[in-house]
């Protein structure tokens, strides 16, 4: 009998305002421990919280990009807890009435189909501070810098069946977060975080009880122990044993998911409405004041990539993945005389492998859009072969010239497309390897290849190849 996993994921974005939710202190990455909290993130008595009107900007924008109901009146709760990076004792969230309701995502699967998930809810709360372990021996410190820090937390419904799918998902609500520029995606900093809730059923049977995987800071590690899960659960109830509602955390290192607390341990949170704030009252007028500043969406840019340049789903939700890599693949199609397919071609083939291979973001190209894109006129027009105008784009990435044309030139690059010449060569090829020639009349195809291989050769691999393909053909056949 099979089985089939049900899950849903919570994330965690780090909301882009330069303040706190409540209060004036600063947001700012990597300041000295401590310096970055004021009296009112570590909730001293007698401070008042005053909310910040860009993380609720961020939050509509948010709604508004994953078609949800937005929440015409939200109110901030307190959730009560002691821990060590939470001094005041509770965490200032949304809990009944959130600020962003029911929406969806359209998510890409691997065999070229789409399948829209539920968002139940998005939410604003505060973070929390951070204990810090490494260099404290014996004990732990503590940052509250991240403190009061505003955070967007997006649930999802338990949507989702296979890790890929929960991968697919947690990429597109990373991409979506970037395109509104309402967090910056940083994964390492841990501005976007997700906890995966798993569990697994019979098809068709009521959802199984499911273990919640705490901060997962990695696409890679998502996949992994999602799968890990599933099959210790898997392997548990098949074993005569049953699942526990816990909180597990997952180790990169040994690959595995470890239990950190289970329901019984759970917190009981007391919400109650934070008395020292008022409700949030959305008034249509910032509604689309807001709706009029989204950018095209991932989703219509894909749509708008497939049909205007013929790209496949798959090559136009790579493309569509970051507004800057969108951006600078729309450069190159111009710059290529609107040549989509090629365009797309290099810019996830060779581009991506260089920037990859340097560790380098497409805003940090050294090849410009209108560079490749020129180069590709180049290929189009016949002046170079696909194969010569990789040496090419090697050239313009280490700088060696201003465009592809100088490379070119100065190199000596341009395809011998003149045919006396190629037949020349072929001639004297064939004349001196009669032993092939032998070999390949008698039916062994396979000679072909070493023939383009010597004509290629002695071109430096500038003749072209259809040309050289033809005329082979010709001579050999006799
Ligand atoms: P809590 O607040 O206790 O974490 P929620 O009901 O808000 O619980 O659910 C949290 C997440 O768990 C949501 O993303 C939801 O889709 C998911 N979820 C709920 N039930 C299941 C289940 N049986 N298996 C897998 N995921 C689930
Ligand atoms: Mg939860």
């Amino acid at each position: 009998m099979e089985w089939e996993a049900v899950i849903g994921l919570e994330i965690h974005a780090q909301l882009a305002t330069k303040s706190k939710i409540f209060s004036g202190a600063s947001t700012a990455f990597g300041a000295a421990p401590n310096t970055q909290a004021c009296n009112v993130d570590l909730g001293l008595p007698g401070v008042l919280p005053v909310l910040n009107e860009g993380a609720v900007r961020c939050a509509v924008k948010f709604g508004l990009a994953t078609r949800a109901e937005l929440g015409r009146r939200s109110v901030f709760a307190r959730k009560n807890y002691f821990y060590p990076d939470l001094p005041k004792g509770y965490q200032i969230s949304q809990f009944e009435l959130p600020i962003v309701g029911k929406g969806e995502v359209e998510i890409e699967l691997e065999d070229g189909t789409t399948r829209n998930i539920g968002v139940t809810r998005a939410h604003l709360e505060e973070d929390a501070g951070k204990s810090l372990h490494e260099d404290f021996h014996g004990m732990s410190g503590i940052d509250l810098n991240r403190a009061g820090t505003p955070l967007l937390e997006i649930v999802s419904e338990p949507d989702l069946r296979l890790a890929k799918e929960a991968v697919a998902y947690a990429k597109k609500i990373h991409t979506l977060v970037r395109y509104l520029e309402i967090c910056d995606g940083n994964m390492q900093e841990g501005s976007f975080r997700c906890d995966a809730n798993v569990s697994v059923r019979r098809p068709g049977a009521p959802f199984g009880t499911r273990a919640e995987i705490k901060n997962v800071n990695s696409f890679r590690f998502l996949e992994r122990a999602i799968d890990f899960e599933i099959e210790r659960q898997i392997d548990l109830i098949e074993g005569g044993g049953t699942v526990v509602q816990e909180t597990r955390l997952f180790d990169a290192t040994k690959n595995e998911t470890r239990s950190m607390r289970s329901k019984e341990e759970a917190n009981d949170y007391r919400y109650f409405p934070d008395p020292d704030l008022l409700p949030v009252v959305l008034d249509e007028a910032l509604i689309e004041e807001l709706r009029g500043q989204l950018p095209e969406l991932p989703d219509e840019k894909k749509h708008r990539f497939m049909e205007q340049f013929g790209l496949s789903l798959y090559d136009a939700s790579v493309l569509t993945a970051s507004r800057d890599l969108a951006t600078y693949f729309e450069g190159v199609v111009a710059a290529a005389g609107g040549e989509g397919k090629l365009s797309a071609n290099w810019v996830m083939g060779d581009l991506s492998g260089f920037l990859n291979k340097e560790g380098k973001e497409i805003g940090e190209s050294p090849v410009s859009p209108e560079q490749l894109g020129g180069m590709l006129v180049r290929i189009t027009d016949n002046t170079i072969s696909g194969k010569i105008a990789k040496e090419v784009f090697e050239a313009l990435w280490n700088g060696e010239g201003a465009s592809a044309d100088e490379i070119i030139e100065k190199k000596g690059l341009k395809q011998i497309t003149d045919s006396g010449a190629i037949e020349a060569i072929i001639d004297e090829i064939i004349g001196n390897n009669q032993a092939q020639v032998e070999q390949y009349r008698s039916g062994k195809d396979k000679v072909f290849g070493f023939f383009v291989g010597q004509a290629m050769k002695a071109t430096k691999g500038k003749a072209n190849p259809q040309q050289v393909n033809e005329l082979l053909k010709k001579k050999l056949a006799g």
